[in-house]
């Protein structure tokens, strides 16, 4: 994950040095003076460092007049200078150990700094800090302004999408060769984990094994249960890639026949997330696109079952903008990435979710996961 090797074709499609000014211009037409940037998405997404979050101060500043500078611990200097940041032109400053990196940010930003928009990951310590050194500079969320610009994913984004996507499918697809009876979720997440890592991520960010009536608890991770014939198995997978962007990919997996009526269920949610999949175009709102799967879920008899939202976006975070629930009126455009991921859960005795995640384009849908939806069962 802090593998800053650099790839110079790859660097300028991916991290673009346009952000930094788009970012400045959006910041300006909310009205605030600078942005405060701390190692995270947001970070990367601007300038292509994935900076190591530390105690030491990391933070890219953008003042709304006068060009960004990145200020790093002095020790971290030549990681930044090798990473895509280096290539952009911004001034990297390193500070000693013995310097107050907050002093340093404070007396190079104008003296009527009114309002600053901080990472909305920054660390608590590191926002009291500025407030400190900023005494009368109010302190706003970054993300009004970089969700924004963050949501519309760039053809390089969902180029790597895509390749995140692949990489989990795989995974999926070999799913027969860890999960059956007899074994723990635990062994057979500890396999799956491997198997991320080795199918084109670096980082594992979650692994849900929910087996038996463990399916029926939404973010159940591993257990020490042992797997057993019959059981509804439902594997919710994900990780980061090399170059940042993330993976997220649910199937629903039987080991040898599962009850009928989970069979049914799971044919509900099939046909309602095949819909909302199908559905996806730019001027629909995530809160239509949400009634779509819920509809078909409610007509069904399982309403009350359904006990999330449909989706969360996804690219250098694994949950980001925009998020495809009940009630928002955000139109859906072109660009965004994110995920549908419907799910029915009948407490105590079984549950399930289906997830891809999708591009909208101008015409449609784009799934990035393109293994079977169907129920597998595993013999
Ligand atoms: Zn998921
Ligand atoms: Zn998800």
């Amino acid at each position: 994950m802090h593998d800053q090797t650099r790839t110079a074709e790859s660097d300028q499609d991916l991290w673009p040095a346009g952000r930094l000014h788009n970012a400045r211009e959006a910041a300006a037409r909310a009205g605030l003076d600078a942005l405060l940037i701390s190692p995270g998405a947001d970070l990367r997404y601007l300038t292509g460092y994935d900076a190591k979050p530390l105690e030491r101060l990391t933070c890219l500043v953008v003042p709304v007049d006068g060009p960004p500078f990145l200020v790093v611990p002095a020790l971290e200097e030549s990681a930044a200078q090798a990473s895509p940041a280096g290539g952009l032109g911004l001034e990297i400053t390193g500070w000693s150990e013995t310097d107050d990196p907050y002093a340093i940010i404070a007396a190079r930003l104008p003296s009527r700094t009114a309002r600053v928009g901080v990472d909305n990951h920054m660390w608590a310590e590191k926002t009291t800090a500025f407030r400190t050194a900023l005494p009368g500079t109010r302190q706003e969320l970054a993300g009004s302004v970089l969700n924004e610009l963050r949501m519309r994913k760039t053809p390089p984004e969902v180029t790597a999408l895509r390749r995140a996507g692949t990489a989990i499918d795989r995974v999926h697809a070999r799913m027969g060769e860890w999960l059956r009876a007899g074994r723990t979720e635990r062994e057979v997440g500890r396999d799956i984990a491997e198997a991320i890592l080795a199918e084109g991520h670096v980082r594992v960010d979650f692994v849900i094994v929910g087996s038996g009536p463990h399916s029926a608890s939404p973010h159940h991770e591993l257990s020490d249960r042992v797997i057993r014939p019959g059981d509804p198995v439902v594997v919710d997978i994900g990780g980061t890639t090399r170059d940042g962007y993330c993976s997220d990919s649910t199937r629903v997996y039987a080991i040898g026949e599962p009850p009928e009526e989970f069979r049914r269920l799971h044919d509900v949610l099939l046909r309602a997330q095949t819909a909302q999949t199908k559905a996806v175009r730019p001027g629909l709102t995530a809160g239509q696109l949400d009634a779509i799967g819920r509809d078909i879920i409610t007509d069904a008899g399982y309403g009350a079952f359904f006990i999330h939202r449909t989706g969360h976006g996804i690219g250098l975070e694994s949950h980001e903008e925009p998020y495809i629930v009940s009630g928002s009126a955000l139109p859906l455009e072109p660009g965004m990435a994110f995920s549908v991921e419907p799910g029915i859960y009948l407490p105590d005795r079984y549950g399930a979710r289906i997830e891809d995640i999708v591009i909208c384009t101008e015409d449609g849908a784009e799934r990035l996961n393109l293994t079977g939806r169907d129920l597998v069962v595993i013999p």
